[in-house]
């Protein structure tokens, strides 16, 4: 790819993706398949594979049918297990990264560090000093990427290792040690069973008590692969087949379905009243939150791991950090040697910390300063045009295949590309009053859904706003079918242009639901 600047080339764009995780590989197959060719991946890491690659921790997996995580153009009858591990999905994906030839066009190593429009294309630094031109950026840094540390008085005064769940310290042996873990989440529901089997103590540090389903996990036979592999309509069948399970019981309870809800409270507290026999452990256990409001931890080990001897769940808040271990709100000092924070991630850094800056010459920080994620259909952003941020604001996460998600997200992206080649359009920027109306309807749609019952979560953002997609998965299919050309700029753009079509009143365009 040239790093000349020179007039937007609608022929053969050139397309620049950032990140080689699961978003960035499907994009890389499915543009080429689309015939756009002109494609590099600019990649921060030495290795493909974003967030599978950056969490290595003990138990790692995935905690939905392996089936549904699998790319709609390579699926793979050869998944050992029900739920695959960390290190199966990271060689799926290399697999498919050397069948679809993609290693070809990453850039390893080289991460960017800003992005800028000048109306016509789009300049990407990168950490290598270069700057590349390109028409069309589709950024697929993933949602969970940037490590989230607790905010704790002192944190830096304990003198013992600590470390991040996705910055796993494989050269400390934990083996016979006091090691505390500072979060519940999914990600701790699958170290925590790991770590006690190893460790000497296990003290965990529970702030909010969380809802667990049992997860269903077995290895496949020999003979179940084997006929996955002669008969690939069985790989196909069971990922839709899941998905559809999935789509029409936990997410439809998760937006207002009455029954869908009521099973899942009733799943959700059988598996703690069957699991937990303790009252006092049992009482420490039991949210004050409806199931559903966080992320459902899907575990079977995780209650049996609390009840292991060598673990204490510690729920008095944590109020200092001293060189020994960790103080409580009680006064308690627990002393460990070794410190995990499963702390969770920044959700909301999407691109960034890059420094990215649209046609008004705005940074994207000033843009989404106060926590609201103006978009349009979680991709665009009017500021930002042939700029596409995958998985973005209120895009259908947590409980849907991530990757059908991305698939349907790039096959929109596909379809606007096609239009502004065809010249159906000056560039591919939605009308400042659509992303308006976008995300009002969403705010409003979130009325009758779970994440206004009551509690924090990572689908919340800091003024309490859910961010999220609080439909149904076919509602949210159905609208990301065909783009609506009516939403969108379609004369030149330029910074001018631009100020006056904003200065407008806002217009809804959006279709109530
Ligand atoms: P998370 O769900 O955001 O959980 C973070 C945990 O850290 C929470 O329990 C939180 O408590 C706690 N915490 C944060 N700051 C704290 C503090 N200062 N003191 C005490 N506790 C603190 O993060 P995660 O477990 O890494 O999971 C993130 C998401 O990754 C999941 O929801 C899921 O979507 C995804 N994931 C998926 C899989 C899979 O197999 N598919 C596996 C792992 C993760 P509060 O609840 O009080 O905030």
């Amino acid at each position: 790819m040239s790093t000349n600047k020179t007039k937007a080339n609608r022929e053969n764009p050139r397309i620049i993706v950032i990140g080689s995780g699961m978003t960035g590989l499907q994009a890389v197959v499915k543009l080429r398949q689309a015939g756009l060719d002109n494609i590099i991946v600019l990649e921060k890491d030495k290795r493909l594979g974003g967030t599978w690659r950056e969490n290595s921790y003990p138990g790692i997996a995935c905690d939905v049918p392996s089936h549904t995580y699998s790319f709609s153009f390579a699926p793979n009858p050869s998944w050992t297990r029900m739920n695959s591990s960390g290190a199966e999905i990271l060689e799926y994906f290399e697999q498919v990264a050397d069948t679809f030839d993609i290693n070809s066009v990453i850039h390893f190593n080289e991460a960017v560090t800003q992005a800028s429009f000048d109306g016509e294309t789009w300049q990407v630094k990168t950490s290598h000093d270069k700057t590349y031109i390109a028409e069309m950026v589709l950024c697929a840094t993933g949602m969970l990427h940037q490590p989230k540390y607790p905010k704790i008085k002192n944190l830096d005064k304990f003198k013992g290792d600590a470390f991040h769940t996705a910055r796993w310290r494989h050269d400390i042996d934990l083996k016979g040690k006091r090691v505390g873990i500072i979060g519940t989440g999914s990600t701790a529901a699958q170290v925590i069973p790991k770590l006690v089997k190893e460790v000497g103590h296990l003290s965990v540090f529970q702030r909010t008590a969380q809802w667990c389903l049992p997860s269903i996990d077995f290895a496949y036979s020999k003979r179940n692969i084997q006929l996955n592999r002669k008969y690939p309509w069985r790989v196909k069948f069971a990922g839709k087949l899941y998905n559809f399970i999935m789509a029409h019981t936990i997410s439809k309870s998760l937006i207002g379905f009455r029954f869908q809800k009521l099973m899942l409270d009733y799943f959700a507290k059988r598996h703690l009243n069957k699991s937990v026999k303790d009252p006092d452990l049992k009482a420490k256990l039991t949210p004050d939150y409806d199931p559903g409001c966080k992320r459902m931890v899907l575990s079977s080990d995780l209650y049996p791991a609390l009840q292991a001897p060598n673990c204490s769940v510690v729920t008095e808040g944590i109020s200092d950090m001293k060189e020994k271990g960790v103080v409580t709100e009680d006064g308690k000092l627990h002393e460990v040697d070794v410190l995990v924070y499963s702390t969770g991630f920044d959700n909301f850094a999407y691109m960034r910390p890059m420094d990215l800056y649209g046609i008004s010459g705005r940074h994207v920080n000033e843009i989404w300063k106060d926590n609201t994620f103006d978009c349009y259909k979680s991709v665009c952003m009017s500021e930002f045009p042939n700029f596409f941020v995958m998985l973005g604001p209120y895009s259908p996460i947590g409980t849907f295949s991530i990757i059908g998600l991305s698939e349907t997200q790039t096959d929109y992206v596909i379809k606007l590309i096609k239009k502004w080649q065809q010249g159906e359009m000056a560039c591919i920027a939605p009308k400042a009053s659509a992303e308006k109306a976008f995300v009002n309807r969403v705010a409003k749609g979130m009325d009758n859904t779970i994440w206004t019952t009551g509690c924090n979560s990572w689908y919340i953002n800091s003024n309490g706003d859910p961010v999220v997609w609080p439909w149904t998965l076919s509602q949210w299919n159905k609208e990301m079918k065909e783009p609506d050309l009516n939403d969108f700029e379609l004369g030149p753009l330029t910074v001018q242009d631009w100020r006056s079509c904003n200065e407008a009143p806002a217009q809804t365009t959006e279709p109530a639901v």
